[in-house]
């Protein structure tokens, strides 16, 4: 028996239907872009959200996590709507609302992916309980059909407009790959991501910062995007090139104007990192990696000290490359370093962070991981 199916018997006294895992995700590159029917380029990472769940005859929602002292919540399935308020099980209520689950079930999870370090704990949590109940209802959805129903859950239930990068890496990822994934109609392609035997480490640095800015900011830029699209009257960012924008700077502003150049060159840094990683160029991935990170400082800006001061400590550490990742404004970096270095660049970004006085970093490595299955 797993331990997620031993947590679920201790919780409610007998075995569960089903259990499944998800994984979170570090993004290579291509931030900021899913929402404009971008290419991004991320991959699962090893820690999986685990759920497990038993259909029951009542109608009832019952819902326990660990990482929430696995205190069971009840929840009647007719008060399941986007208006009702509360707490982390909305994630939870939401994927069974977008299901269109009507059946009484019991639930719980344990997750191994840190909450809120912008590595996507979220999504894993969405994709690890839309794949058990995929299964258990024989629904027979496709992985592109429920990532949609998985981020349907997040942007309506839960109100957060997520993009539908997190829930399609987590669903669709593949061991040893990073997942080349076209935002506009999901389809995906392998690229081999092989660090380790190019004597490299994907260093991934949780700041430990949450500004409050999240939630607020991350809608302001997507305004921004759609502003520029209504401007130039495309159906999406993806359809804009820089000549485009430049021959209209004067008609939009300065803000939309690096809103815009974000999206379009950050979309063209992807498709070079595809063409760098299939010739096993880690230098220029690293290069790429680092014009990811000005363009989000400087033109998205979403960054923030803490993110610059990992990136900028980890480069002055030798890293080939450093950026942040996810939505920005606290949350992870990624640096990709040599595998003899990784010891000293940990030590030069947590001084680099002693001396600036922020809270104490910490460190994950990942290799490119399994997406989400039945356990
Ligand atoms: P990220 O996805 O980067 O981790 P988010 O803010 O998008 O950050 O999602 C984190 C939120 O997801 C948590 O605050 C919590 O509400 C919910 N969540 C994720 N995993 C779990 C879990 N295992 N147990 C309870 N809540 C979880
Ligand atoms: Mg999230």
């Amino acid at each position: 028996m797993n331990s997620i199916s031993t947590l679920f018997e201790k919780t409610y006294g007998h075995s569960p239907d089903i259990c499944a895992s998800a994984p979170g995700r570090v993004n290579l590159i291509g931030e900021h872009i899913d929402y404009s029917e971008g290419f991004v380029l991320p991959f699962a990472i090893n820690d999986c959200t685990e759920v497990a769940i038993a259909r029951t005859n009542d109608t009832v929602i019952k819902i326990a996590s660990v990482q929430r002292k696995s205190e069971v919540l009840s929840i009647a399935l007719s008060d399941i709507s986007p208006a009702l308020t509360g707490d982390w099980e909305r994630y939870v209520l939401g994927v069974i609302w977008s299901l269109g689950i009507t059946s009484g079930l019991e639930i719980i999870v344990d997750g191994k992916v840190p909450l809120g370090a912008g590595l996507s704990s979220s999504a894993a949590l969405e994709a690890s309980v839309a794949t058990a109940l995929n299964s258990l209802f024989s629904l027979g959805h496709d992985l592109p059909t429920l990532a949609r129903l998985c981020q349907r859950a997040e942007n309506v239930y839960v109100g957060m407009p997520c993009g539908i990068m997190d829930q399609s890496v987590s669903l669709m990822a593949n061991k040893g790959s990073a997942l080349l994934l076209d935002c506009r109609d999901l389809t995906t392609r392998n690229i081999a991501f092989d660090v380790a035997s190019h004597g490299l480490e994907l260093l991934i640095i949780d700041t430990q910062a949450h500004h409050e800015l999240v939630d607020g900011g991350y809608a302001e830029r997507r305004a921004s995007c759609d502003e520029v699209v209504a401007q130039f009257n495309i159906i999406s960012m993806r359809h804009l090139t820089m000549a485009q924008l430049d021959s209209k700077k004067a008609e939009i502003s300065p803000t939309q104007y690096i809103r815009a150049r974000h999206a379009v060159t950050e979309i063209a840094r992807v498709m070079d990192a595809v063409v760098a990683l299939e010739k096993s160029d880690f230098a220029e991935l690293g290069k790429l990696i680092n014009a990811s990170h000005a363009s989000l400082r400087d033109d998205y800006t979403v960054s923030c000290p803490e993110l610059d001061c990992a990136v900028d400590a980890a480069i002055a550490a030798g890293a080939l490359g450093a950026r942040m990742v996810g939505g920005g404004f606290g949350g992870s970096a990624i640096a990709l370093v040599k595998a003899e270095n990784v010891a000293d660049t940990k030590i030069e970004i947590q001084r680099a962070f002693e001396k600036a006085g922020y809270k104490a970093p910490r460190f994950f490595t990942s290799l490119p991981s399994q997406g989400a299955r039945i356990l």
